[in-house]
């Protein structure tokens, strides 16, 4: 029988079996293996760590002036001050007068010459061995000691189980066929190496993780990555989805000349599509007449005209009898779709349904009927789509647009609703924030990817200037000169995430202040807690030149267009992140004069924030944006993964370790073409219940 007892630490921390505590590879280590005499250390362990030991002579604790204890300890070259200003009993215990102590920390210049202050103590006697190899510092929560986890994992180690899960399995030819040296370690030498180096291993390749231990391990992690990412691949190529010729059109749009819905949308657009549209349209009409489902990133900068693709192919999903949804991440986002949608294809014919969280019971009921009953042709909404018992008479494509502000929970979600066992939808993700190349390969290695790399005519480079907030009026008298040439322009309100009703607050003092500095302008205000048909009047009046100035919050992020207006202010610019500001500036640069975007930020300006302003100005590359967002926020953020707290790769850096990726691919092509059986052993190894979340 067993016993419910509460979790230990170390449980707590999922280190519950040989492997996992195998798994959990230090983050640094201490240098115990050298000691020092105390003539030694006072002139050597000055700015580093020193290990030294000795007799204690004196152990005193004084009062002035504070509570503390001072001990010295003696050898025969000289003698050392040790100060602790928070002590236990148990450790003046320690350190009574005539016991030897070995004493490793810092030693700095105090009042009363050189001493260590808070060094690590161990009891020992004058003739104590030195540890042989380097100790570890593992990862922990707060409370547990780095006593427990070194016994823990030691004690694993030994673990004839690990043995069995350690065990060697790669075939040795295929290793060294595919590896770019034979000095790496097999995995259960690695992993013990990375636990207890010697001594004299060269603990700056160990720091760095870039040592022939930590590669052998990162390899196997990136090969589990890689081999799943293969099988989903294969997997979503077995699956069935309607295939949408172009040729074979089923319905006719209810339309005088009796075009299908694709053709009649092409004449009723008023601009020709550009040469990348039209080649992004072309790889995802192929993608369409597939019998198995598309799964596709449209990748193209802000402006870069995506919506109509994605009309396009929901377009030629509605000729072959399917519904199609396109969903956002933001009711903003939706609703913008929403309109183009209508102006687009009600003229055509097509029945669209408008489905969001903010919709009242009624007519969210009346939504899920057409939707259900397939009266809706063309669907869309937010993610409210998924997250309601909307069931679709006949879903043949979903566009996900701003598709990495959708998590990996929530895409899974979207194919689980969308699809079932017989049967999948179409799907086609958007994103104006290019995937870099390591992540591209990775993460989305099952995602095929199209690229609009080319604007609509007419686009003008924007300037971009970072202005202190101190410098305030002379924004707002430029801002007035730009108004009195007959231009627009926007002044976005800074993004307060903690309160809404403060972003709200600041926005309308701007809004008051502005209206005051500027009384021949007419200047207007937007925000989110404006009902739509509001938000639609300011937009419409701003848009027709009746409101010069539009103060907004962030609402104005996307689908805003408005070429007249090509001067942007927003303040407190470094609260905001890469890709927020890089689509606010998108805005802006879409008329005949030359554009401007004065990023204002208050001081003090951490670090980060100034580097990333710095960019800013510098370029409007999308792609370098997008590099650098990756390297400061880590690939989760990008991923959208943040939220389920699933690293899913531990040992690998994707940049510093970027080679490693097309080794990993290639071994794993080749251990899945030729040793399949293999396969599943890797994977659980590595992954267990993870596998998942890469499938998303
Ligand atoms: P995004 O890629 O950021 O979603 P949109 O699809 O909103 O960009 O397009 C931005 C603007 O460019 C819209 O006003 C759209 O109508 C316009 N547009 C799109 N394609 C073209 C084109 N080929 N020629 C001219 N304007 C275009
Ligand atoms: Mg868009």
């Amino acid at each position: 029988m067993t016993t419910k007892r509460p979790p230990t630490a170390l449980e707590k921390m999922g280190l519950n079996s040989p492997m996992a505590l195998a798994l959990h590879l230090p983050s640094r280590y201490e240098d115990e293996t050298e000691l020092f005499t105390i003539e030694e250390a006072l002139g050597l362990g000055r700015f580093h760590s020193i290990q030294t030991q000795g007799v204690v002579i004196r152990n005193q604790v004084m009062f002035r002036p504070r509570r503390q204890l001072l001990v010295t300890i003696e050898d025969d070259s000289g003698s050392l001050q040790l100060r602790f200003l928070n002590f236990y009993p148990s450790q003046q215990k320690q350190m009574a007068v005539g016991s030897h102590v070995r004493v490793r920390g810092e030693v700095r210049e105090g009042y009363q010459g050189a001493e260590m202050v808070h060094p690590t103590v161990r009891a020992v006697t004058p003739d104590s061995p030195l540890p042989a190899s380097l100790t570890p510092v593992y990862p922990a929560s707060a409370g547990i000691s780095q006593t427990i986890i070194r016994k823990a994992v030691l004690q694993a180690l030994r673990d004839a189980s690990l043995k069995e899960s350690l065990a060697e399995f790669l075939p040795p030819k295929l290793m060294a066929e595919i590896l770019p040296t034979n000095d790496w370690p097999p995995l259960q030498d690695a992993i013990a190496y990375l636990h207890q180096p010697p001594a004299d291993a060269n603990t700056q390749s160990l720091l760095e993780r870039t040592h022939p231990a930590w590669r052998r391990v990162q390899f196997e992690e990136l090969l589990a990555q890689q081999i799943s990412l293969k099988r989903a691949h294969a997997i979503r190529r077995e699956r069935r989805a309607p295939s949408f010729e172009k040729s074979e059109q089923k319905t006719k749009a209810a339309n005088k000349e009796n075009l299908g819905i694709e053709d009649g949308l092409l004449k009723v657009l008023p601009f020709d599509l550009t040469g990348a549209q039209t080649r992004v349209w072309s790889e995802i009409g192929l993608d369409l007449s597939n019998t198995f489902p598309m799964n596709r990133l449209l990748q193209g900068d802000v402006g870069s005209g995506k919506t109509v693709i994605a009309a396009l192919a929901a377009a030629r999903a509605m000729d072959h009898g399917y519904q199609a949804a396109i969903m956002a991440p933001t009711e903003i986002l939706a609703e913008q779709h929403y309109l183009k949608m209508k102006e687009w294809f009600e003229p055509l014919g097509v029945k669209i349904a408008w489905l969001s969280g903010s919709l009242k019971a009624k007519e969210k009921r009346l939504a899920q009927e057409i939707i259900e009953s397939g009266d809706a042709q063309l669907i869309v909404g937010t993610h409210a789509l998924i997250q309601d018992k909307v069931s679709f008479a006949k879903l043949g494509l979903a566009v996900i647009d701003e598709q990495h502000r959708f998590g990996v929970r929530q895409r899974l979600e979207i194919q689980q609703r969308v699809g079932s066992e017989l049967f999948y939808c179409h799907q086609l993700m958007m994103s104006a924030t290019p995937i870099p190349r390591t992540l591209a390969m990775t993460y989305y290695a099952d995602l095929d990817v199209s690229v609009i790399d080319e604007l609509p005519p007419g686009r003008k480079p924007i300037a971009t200037k970072v202005v202190k907030a101190a410098r305030r009026d002379e924004v707002i008298n430029g801002l007035h000169d730009w108004l009195v040439k007959g231009l627009q322009a926007y002044w976005v309100c800074p993004l307060i995430e903690e309160s809404e009703v403060l972003q709200l607050q600041t926005a309308v003092e701007s809004f008051e202040q502005l209206t005051q500095a500027l009384p021949n302008f007419k200047v207007g205000l937007v925000h989110g807690r404006l009902k739509s048909e509001e938000k639609a009047a300011v937009m419409a009046a701003f848009k027709a030149n009746e409101i010069q100035l539009l103060v907004a919050t962030t609402v104005i992020e996307v689908g805003v267009d408005v070429p007249n207006a090509a001067l942007m202010v927003i303040e407190h610019a470094e609260r905001f992140g890469y890709a927020q500001i890089h689509q606010l500036r998108g805005r802006v640069g879409r008329g005949s004069a030359d554009s401007v975007c004065i990023l204002m930020y208050a001081e003090p300006l951490s670090l980060a924030a100034k580097e990333r302003l710095q960019t800013l100005r510098e370029t409007s590359d999308g792609f370098v944006i997008a590099e650098r967002d990756l390297s400061l926020r880590g690939p989760g953020e990008l991923l959208g993964a943040k939220q389920s707290g699933d690293a899913m790769l531990r040992f690998v850096d994707l940049q510093r370790d970027a080679w490693l990726i097309e080794l990993a691919q290639t071994a794993a092509e080749r251990l899945l073409a030729e040793h399949s059986d293999l396969v599943e052993r890797h994977l659980e190894r590595w992954l267990g219940s993870r596998t998942e979340f890469l499938k998303a």
